[in-house]
């Protein structure tokens, strides 16, 4: 399967949770890092690193670090 294909399957992708250097949470999936945008009642938001730089509107939800929702389509 090309690379290209393999980055939109997302059943083939899975996140790790992961903190930074300033000890922010992280999610890393594949190639992109998602950082946490905020919570709210147990939902959490992450948006791709590249959100601010680039608009790029990527995007998972979490709810007690278990994926309910995934928007893995970027646009870099
Ligand atoms: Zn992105």
């Amino acid at each position: 399967m090309p690379l290209k294909t393999l980055k939109y399957t997302l059943s083939l992708v899975k996140p790790e949770f992961a903190t930074s250097q300033k000890g922010k949470r992280l999610i890393k999936m594949g190639a992109y890092t998602f950082r946490l945008q905020g919570v709210t009642h147990d939902r959490a938001r992450w948006c791709c690193s590249t959100h601010n730089s680039k608009g790029c509107n990527a995007a998972v939800h979490t709810i007690n670090d278990q994926l309910v929702h995934i928007k893995n389509v970027h646009n870099h």
